[in-house]
């Protein structure tokens, strides 16, 4: 069975996360999630409730959603991922995407990073970009799947 993983932090996830996840769920056998918590960012919602948000988003019996705050190489030797897939946006996330993977197949050279291209409608969308329309009231409804909107103003009003 081959296996793939598709890391990130998903504060919230958006609907170029999940284009991304649905089409490597088409390309692997099994697919993880897998919810990360990025140091050099602060995060708006916990690992819990990003878990939970990727949780009632996903609808296919091929992909699993699971947390950890390990290094990335280590859990794909523990699930025996084969890949790791990510998505690309504009040239600016590819310096950094391209260091990771060097980094990781060093790590782990069984491994190998896959990059797919984002959708067209997708390129300009972020995560940030959600958070800093929705807390200022604009309409978040092309951008993050139905099941959370309503989460992402209500932390935006200050709930937990
Ligand atoms: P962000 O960069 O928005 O904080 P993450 O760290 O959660 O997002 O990103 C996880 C993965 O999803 C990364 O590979 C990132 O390039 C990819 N990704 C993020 N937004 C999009 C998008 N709009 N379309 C395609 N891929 C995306």
């Amino acid at each position: 069975m081959k296996i793939a993983i598709c890391p990130g932090s998903f504060d919230p996830v958006t609907l170029g996360h999940l284009d991304i996840i649905e089409r490597a769920a088409q390309l692997f056998d099994k697919v993880i999630v897998l919810v990360m918590t990025n140091s050099a960012k602060q995060h708006m919602f916990t690992a819990q409730q990003r878990t939970d948000f990727l949780k009632r988003c996903i609808h296919l019996d091929n992909i699993e959603v699971d947390t950890y705050g390990g290094l990335l190489v280590d859990y794909a030797k523990e699930h025996n991922a084969v890949a790791i897939v990510k998505g690309l946006r504009a040239v600016s996330d590819f310096d950094y995407e391209f260091q990771l993977a060097l980094i990781n197949k060093s790590l782990y050279p069984k491994m190998e990073t896959l990059f797919l291209p984002a959708k067209g409608e997708n390129m300009f969308l972020s995560s940030s970009m959600v958070k800093e329309v929705g807390c200022l009231g604009g309409d978040i409804s092309s951008f993050v799947p139905g099941e959370i909107k309503e989460d992402i103003y209500k932390r935006c009003k200050g709930d937990k």
